[in-house]
């Protein structure tokens, strides 16, 4: 037998509701904030990758899914979508009728990482980019959205934390003084964090290490370091931030995996999720369009991990209503309503109704059990004796009440009857 990859995930129903659930709440809010949904491909040359998320990041070093194609070219599996979505900014020159665009996205990312709770080689990621404005209202703007959604959703326990990343005028001078801070601490720090010392030492800022992390908790802080530009702009954040009502914390040690980020980056974590916490992630990238050869526009954008968002629904044992429709069954008796009935069912399934049937001729009784097991609301009965006055049977299967009712009039009558019945809740805790 032939088992998936490891770390590569069937998602199966009913949980594929809860995915639907949350992906319509995800375009509906991101549409009201005037993003548009944009879609590229899986897979993109290798160059993408490594130029923009940066050469000596996890992802690049050891997370890539790298091929050569039949040409010999490099492609890769996108591990994230921002360096996608930016490629295709400056490909199809979107920046040539307004600066200013935002979309969003989703779908699969890939990486070869550990599989354990809440990290999977394939994951799904919900994002979204805003192009061509360096205001700090977009950044604010972009995170109220980001925690409405999470609102919509019901979830609880959610902390949003920010921090400041500085620019390129300023944080080498911050990585400067990071650096003599660790100097003489270096041969304690992890064989990570002491290989990419020279290179990358703020990374060492948010080593999950516990040497590392005691070594680095009187480290100077990156806040206070900034230029007055960054100060300014953080300030703004958080004045308009407070505006729109977002909590948030300050987490001066937090650096973020991906080089390209400057100024504002954040993290949402939640409880709940064991030591995979992060559900959402993201930042300021203000020289990625133009580092891959596009005009100088900044950007800012997130990402969110479907697997854990999807977790923590089910963890919380909420109760959410999904939009699935309730079910109706046929059950067809005999070989004249056989073939009746395809005409008929074929109307009710394109009015919109949910409708299953039995393809083999078996009894009542087994149509009726298999329709109780599917967990129909209601059952249609068609046999002969409906068929020749024009009818069929309704039957309630919670209450067992049956109404006979005219052929052409079955759509309407289901119709009515589903209305009454509204929105079916699944619970959560039985997925
Ligand atoms: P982590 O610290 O958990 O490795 P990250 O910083 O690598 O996360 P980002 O690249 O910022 O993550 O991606 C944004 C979000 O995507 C994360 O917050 C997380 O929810 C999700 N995510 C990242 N990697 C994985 C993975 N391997 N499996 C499942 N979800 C993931
Ligand atoms: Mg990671």
């Amino acid at each position: 037998m032939i088992n998936s990859i490891r770390g590569f995930n069937d998602i199966l129903p009913p949980e594929t509701s809860i995915w639907q659930h949350i992906e319509k709440e995800a375009r509906e809010i991101f549409e009201a904030y005037g993003f548009s949904e944009i879609r590229v491909p899986i897979v993109e040359k290798t160059g993408l990758f490594s130029r923009s998320i940066g050469e000596t990041t996890d992802i690049v070093e050891k997370e890539m899914y790298t091929f050569e194609d039949r040409h010999g070219e490099a492609i890769t599996l996108r591990p994230e979508g921002t360096a996608p979505v930016v490629r295709a900014y400056i490909e199809h020159k979107i920046y040539g009728n307004d600066p200013v665009a935002k979309f969003y996205y989703l779908g699969p990312m890939f990486r070869y990482e550990r599989p354990q709770k809440g990290r999977f080689r394939q994951f799904h990621q919900i994002g979204a980019e805003v192009f061509g404005i360096d205001d700090p209202k977009a950044d604010a703007e972009t995170l109220e959205m980001l925690v409405c959604l999470f609102q919509k959703l019901g979830l609880e326990g959610i902390t949003l934390q920010i921090n400041s990343l500085g620019c390129k005028e300023c944080r080498p001078l911050y990585k400067e003084k990071l650096l003599s801070f660790l100097q003489d601490k270096k041969s304690q720090l992890c064989h990570d964090c002491q290989r990419r010392f020279e290179i990358n030492p703020l990374r060492t800022l948010d080593c999950k290490s516990p040497g590392c992390i005691e070594i680095t908790a009187h480290a100077p802080s990156i806040l206070d370091a900034v230029c007055d530009g960054c100060k300014t702009h953080f300030e703004k954040v958080k004045e308009y931030l407070a505006l729109s009502q977002v909590d948030f914390s300050l987490n001066q040690k937090m650096v973020r995996g991906l080089d390209y980020y400057i100024r504002t980056t954040f993290e949402i974590t939640a409880l709940g999720l064991g030591s995979q916490n992060a559900v959402a992630a993201g930042g300021r990238y203000d020289g990625l369009v133009k580092s891959l050869d596009g005009p100088d526009t900044p950007g800012f954008g997130f990402a969110i991990g479907m697997e854990r968002l999807v977790m923590l629904a089910k963890d919380r044992g909420q109760q959410l209503a999904v939009s699935n429709q309730p079910l109706v069954f046929i059950a067809i008796l005999g070989d004249k309503a056989e073939k009746e009935a395809v005409g008929l069912i074929k109307r009710i399934r394109t009015s919109g109704i949910r409708l299953e049937r039995d393809y083999s001729s078996k009894s009542i009784k087994s149509q009726m059990k298999r329709a109780d097991k599917l967990g129909a609301r209601y059952v249609l009965i068609l046999g002969d004796d409906e068929l020749s006055s024009c009818s069929i049977i309704i039957k309630n299967m919670q209450s067992g009440e049956q109404e006979k009712v005219a052929l052409d009039r079955v759509e309407d009558r289901m119709k009515e009857l589903l209305r009454k019945s509204a929105s079916i809740k699944i619970n959560l805790d039985i997925l």
